[in-house]
């Protein structure tokens, strides 16, 4: 009888054993047979789950992705300097987590959450894997709000939507970074959260992106997650992971959030590292072919969540490094195919000084349109097309002595469009201010201001309509049209202060 309700209870025990998430097996312990270049091969981890934690001596931990027969090949996150072939690691039964919480707000941090900064111990609530489901069809909605990037070229031409992926895309030293800071910057009073994902950079670039932050009040709103180009591979790996785990805590309230992957060439680089040393076959360029599937992986976390999810938003920037503008090489196609977009930066552009470098032909927003605000798509609708017939034009008039009339006119215009289009750095511009000069400069009351003097009309036209429409202007943050009238106000007040400055000059 005893022996029945014995045999019974650990029937039933086992059952709770295999339906529990974390099995209350035996902590399994393995042997390394090998250990280098940022991975370690182990034998003896027999029932080990794919993505587990291993934990090596001195806390180093791993992450157990390549499960063979005989042996499990692990992505390890910290120094191996001190790990040998021989020594012993266990398993954890815990997959490869991150804290989350309000407390990593204005923080710099790993993905596994080793403080970096010096604003003493991390104050999370919980950890969640980094590797979680993309939220469902269902629990999505279209894209309806802008989110503002403060940046002139980008919101008026290739406007980016709250729950979009947009990729940042350009050689090196082109200006990429500093667009995504710059947007970065101009969500701090939007209620906008952000998180700032640098993998395998420099550490002065690095501490160069979290002092701009600071100085321009952006970060207490951020959190930076950080694997320098000095850590292991496999935590360069798992960084825009844990990153998007960290934002999702919010997307789950229903906030909107921002995330910033600089850059995932280097987080592709990380993973065919290990994939080479793990021996997995190598496919184009040396990659492993699954690195497509991680790249759309990371991205379909990006949403907008419908109403009944909480209505929240997480909007992907990630950034992409291009060698000698070749867009078409594997990685660059990859995530083009992945993302709803790219913003294209050009070094052409760069060298002649026109910053932000963006060159409007190359680059495209296929869904943040529908969420631009309507006042806003009245200004620009007709200055990308106008824009691009003049980079045709002008390139074609090179070669041209004489030019009719009509050509001349449409490209001193579009010289103006180019020159309104620039924009200082660290400089976001309300909506507002966007508008009214993108609206004078489309409607022909800068074509006879001298080219110097472009940048001292743009100020003074922002300040004049600021000073004596301001109701107006507060309409146009709002989104809400204008009418034909209102914008005839709004040009009257523009050409009075486009009379001063040429007066002045
Ligand atoms: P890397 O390839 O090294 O990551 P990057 O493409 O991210 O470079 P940034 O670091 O953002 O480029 O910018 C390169 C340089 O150009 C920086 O010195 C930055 O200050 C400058 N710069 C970028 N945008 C502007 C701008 N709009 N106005 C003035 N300077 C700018
Ligand atoms: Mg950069």
């Amino acid at each position: 009888m005893l022996e029945q309700l014995l045999d019974e209870t650990l029937i039933a025990l086992n059952q709770v054993v295999e339906q529990s998430a974390y099995p209350l097996r035996a902590r399994e312990t393995g042997r390394v047979t090998h250990v280098g270049g940022g991975i370690a091969r182990i034998k003896g981890l027999s029932s080990i789950r794919s993505e587990e934690l291993v934990r090596f001596p001195d806390d180093v931990l791993g992450v157990a992705i390549n499960l063979e027969p005989h042996e499990v090949g692990v992505i390890l996150l910290g120094d191996s300097d001190r790990l040998t072939a021989g020594i012993d690691v266990s398993a954890t039964g815990r997959e490869a987590d991150a804290p989350v919480g309000e407390g990593l707000l204005g923080r710099v941090v790993d993905a596994t959450g080793r403080v970096l900064d010096s604003g003493g111990p991390l104050r999370f609530k919980e950890r969640r894997p980094v590797e979680r489901p993309a939220p469902t069809i269902i629990e999505r909605a279209p894209v309806t709000v802008p989110l503002e990037t403060g940046i002139k070229a980008i919101d008026a031409l290739i406007p980016i939507g709250r729950g979009q992926r947009e990729l940042i895309v350009g050689d090196r030293q082109t200006g990429k970074t500093s667009v995504a800071v710059d947007t970065i910057i101009n969500q701090r009073n939007r209620g906008v959260i952000c998180v700032y994902c640098a993998i395998g950079q420099r550490g002065t670039a690095v501490a160069r992106v979290i002092n701009t932050l600071h100085q321009y009040r952006a970060l207490e709103n951020t959190i930076v997650v950080v694997a320098s180009d000095e850590d292991p591979p496999g935590l360069r790996y798992i960084t825009p992971y844990a990153a998007t785990t960290m934002a999702e805590y919010f997307l789950e309230q229903g906030k909107d959030v921002l995330i910033v992957y600089d850059d995932l060439t280097r987080h592709a680089r990380a993973y065919r590292e290990l994939s080479l040393l793990l021996r997995r076959p190598p496919g184009r360029e040396a990659y492993p072919g699954d690195i497509f599937y991680l790249h759309a992986r990371l991205l379909e976390r990006a949403a907008h969540l419908h109403q009944r999810s909480g209505g929240g938003s997480l909007t992907a920037l990630p950034i992409i490094e291009t060698q000698a503008q070749d867009i078409s090489a594997y990685i660059p196609t990859n995530l083009i195919s992945i993302t709803d977009g790219q913003i294209y930066l050009s070094p052409t552009l760069f060298h002649k000084g026109l910053l932000p470098a963006i060159d409007v032909g190359k680059s495209i927003s296929r869904v943040g349109g529908k969420a631009q605000f309507p006042a806003f798509r009245s200004v620009s609708g007709d200055l990308r097309l106008s824009y691009s017939q003049f980079e045709e034009l002008e390139t074609f008039a090179r070669f041209a002595t004489r030019l009719d009339e009509e050509t001349r006119a449409t490209i001193e215009h579009g010289r103006r469009v180019r020159e309104v289009l620039k924009q200082a750095e660290h400089h976001p511009l309300r909506s507002s201010e966007q508008m009214v000069v993108l609206k004078a400069v489309s409607a022909g009351l800068l074509d006879h201001v001298i080219l110097d003097k472009i940048d001292d009309a743009e100020t003074a036209i922002q300040k004049h309509v600021l000073d004596e429409l301001p109701d107006l202007c507060g309409q146009m943050e709002t989104g809400k049209k204008l009418s034909e009238s209102q914008w005839e106000q709004v040009l009257e007040v523009a050409r009075k202060a486009i009379a001063g400055v040429e007066d002045g000059s």
